[in-house]
């Protein structure tokens, strides 16, 4: 079994020696799991995703989702890897006993979703979505909405969606028409369309649960007036039976430039009239529930864009090996080399594999801020993990959809012309990665996210919390004589990143705001830079202190994680000072010359 995925050896290093996630099984939330149950639901993992998710991708992506007469045929092939993950029970791993889970931490559902995602990202969209479908049902449903709908989602027997997208609702959501009326059974008559719905029609399972945002009518206009509704393909009947048609129709789907496999569909609601929905929630807190779905999405698609970045970066290693080109660097023998060799090649190969693991690190951190909020009992205790949570979360998902997707794009690089050959896998690795910067909230509305609301909210104590934990792992590291100087490098990092959020701030909340905000992916891209600073400086501690007394095998590893921290740390990170810089320029050629700029 050839694993050209995910570097698994990486990922139990960030799980059970950076992150210590043995602590969890401590906690009574996990107190049932070991790092023996954590290595085989890794193993097998590894298993599903190599000789199942990933012999299809290719096929997936050729074949693509066939619309015909209102419905959809997915690639026959996944057909086989989608059951097997339904009956493995991969759909709800992480979910407490009581509706069929495994309770297992977040962190590992994410571990092997990296796998699942770097094999067959089309594939595997169609599991994250139904996932969050029943969670949030889980959340916020009735018993009866539970019976009928969360528990054949979680066995895969349905598959789930979530619908906010209208042609003139994108980013701007609450802009959103589609109407909810309400009948005497107290269901609720659904009309209007949606668009870009992945998996929206499919024939992967026997029935689609639609999680919609509509508005009651009478409710005010925005994001507040929006209710959430269950809005089944085919209605469920008391015993669990499939009913009638839900007057809901896939009118097409899209003909992308990736994640082929994927259906994107085109929904019309209530055509005839007929379509019933079940309101989910409380009235007018659609925006709400469905966040429960967008916050556990954004990091899934970070997870994403990190997981095809390493899938990319592993295929672009293995290519630099095996390829020769070229002569010794700076000796006369012509005697052909491998191109890994040169220098431009090694760097950019370092590069790569610097931002996968860096990313990786802090995707898996991420959730595991997520499985100490649910473990914590102390409530003091829950509130910083929820502010790291939640302070993260942009950063999670913009940085690894974006620099996800440059792995991707150096990977063809590094392939040269058979980089642009679909023979090659890598070329399909940066069409499907494209996507994750743009659903899910743009990678700009994520900047928006955190520069608008997440490091004010609380009176900033979300962004404090983040750098004193930033600041402890500094702190540790100073104490090692040989990352000494790369400590004081991170620090020197955070202290700017403190003053240029300051810089920032203040501007935005003056007349220049329209100035200040138009630096906001800047900002985000520089607070992740900084973010990555810092996991490979806790890497490095504790790489450092694992090398002593470590067998023959595992040090290379550690040497090699010491070097991509420093790599990083001495020749990525000091990229933000200039960035840094350009902000406190303030140049105001940006606002002066107003719309007329683009006049040719
Ligand atoms: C393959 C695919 C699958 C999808 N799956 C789903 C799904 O399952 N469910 C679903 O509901 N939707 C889905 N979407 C829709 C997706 O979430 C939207 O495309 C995305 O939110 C952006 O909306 P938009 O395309 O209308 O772009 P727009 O909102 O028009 O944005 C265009 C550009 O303007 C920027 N922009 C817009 N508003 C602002 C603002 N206020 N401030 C700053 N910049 C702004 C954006 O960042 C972007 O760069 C999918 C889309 C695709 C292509």
């Amino acid at each position: 079994m050839e694993n050209k995925l995910v570097d698994l050896r990486d990922s139990r290093f960030v799980l059970y020696e950076q992150l210590e996630i043995e602590k969890l099984c401590e906690t009574e939330r996990f107190g049932d799991h070991s790092k023996e149950t954590f290595e085989m639901i890794i193993d097998t993992a590894e298993k599903l995703a190599v000789n199942e998710f990933a012999p299809v991708n290719s096929e997936g992506d050729e074949v693509g989702c066939v619309f015909e007469n209102g419905t959809v045929r997915c690639p026959e092939a996944f057909r086989s890897p989608f059951g097997k993950y339904c009956e493995g029970g991969w759909m709800s791993l992480p979910d407490v006993y009581d509706v069929g889970g495994q309770n297992a931490p977040i962190c590992m559902y994410f571990a092997c979703h990296e796998l699942f995602y770097a094999a067959n990202h089309a594939l595997t969209v169609y599991m994250g979505l139904t996932h969050s479908a029943a969670k949030v049902i889980e959340l916020y449903g009735t018993d009866e909405q539970k019976r009928k709908y969360m528990q054949p989602l979680y066995e895969g027997r349905y598959s789930g969606t979530m619908d906010l997208t209208e042609t003139q609702a994108g980013s701007d959501v609450g802009a959103a028409r589609a109407k909810a009326v309400r009948n005497p059974d107290g269901t609720f008559s659904i009309v209007g369309g949606k668009i870009f719905i992945s998996s929206g029609e499919n024939d992967l399972t026997e029935n689609i649960v639609h999680i919609v945002l509509a508005r009651i009518e009478g409710d005010p206009e925005g994001t507040r007036g929006l209710s959430c509704f269950i809005v089944p393909k085919y209605r469920v009947n008391d015993d669990g039976t499939l009913g009638d048609t839900n007057d809901l129709v896939c009118s097409g789907v899209e003909h992308k430039m990736g994640i082929h496999g994927s259906p994107t569909s085109v929904l019309n609601f209530g055509d005839n009239g007929m379509c019933r929905g079940e309101l989910l929630g409380p009235e007018q807190k659609g925006i709400v529930v469905m966040f429960h779905m967008m916050n556990e999405q954004r990091v899934l698609v970070g997870l994403q864009g990190q997981a095809l970045g390493s899938a990319a970066y592993l295929h672009a290693l293995d290519f630099a090996r095996e390829r020769k080109q070229g002569g010794a660097f700076g000796t006369r023998d012509f005697t052909q080399v491998p191109i890994i060799t040169h220098p431009d090649v090694r760097r950019n190969l370092l590069w790569m594999k610097a931002y996968t693991e860096g990313l990786r690190a802090l995707v898996l951190y991420t959730t595991f801020c997520m499985d100490m909020e649910t473990a914590s009992t102390d409530e003091e205790e829950k509130k910083r993990w929820l502010n790291l949570v939640e302070l993260l979360t942009p950063i999670a998902k913009a940085c690894s959809t974006d620099k996800g997707f440059d792995v991707c794009v150096r990977a063809i690089q590094v392939h040269g012309g058979y980089g642009f050959c679909k023979e090659y896998k890598v070329e399909q690795f940066a069409r499907d990665c494209k996507i994750t910067a743009i659903y899910e909230g743009t990678n700009g509305i994520q900047a928006l996210d955190l520069f608008g609301r997440k490091i004010r909210m609380k009176q900033g104590e979300a962004f404090r919390t983040v750098v004193e934990e930033m600041k402890k792992n500094i702190e540790r590291a100073s104490g090692i004589a040989a990352l000494a100087p790369y400590a004081e490098s991170v620090g020197r990092s955070v202290a700017a990143l403190e003053e240029i959020t300051r810089f920032l701030l203040e501007k935005s909340s003056g007349e220049d705001a329209y100035l200040a905000c138009s630096w906001a992916t800047p900002y985000l891209e520089i607070f992740g830079d900084v973010v990555l600073g810092w996991m490979f400086l806790w890497q490095a501690w504790k790489a450092c202190e694992a090398q002593t007394g470590a067998g023959e095998r595992d040090k290379p590893f550690y040497a090699g994680k010491i070097a991509t921290a420093k790599f990083f740390i001495g020749s990525v990170l000091p990229a933000v000072y200039g960035r840094m810089d350009t902000i406190r320029q303030f140049d105001r050629s940006f606002v002066e010359m107003g719309e007329s700029v683009f006049v040719s």
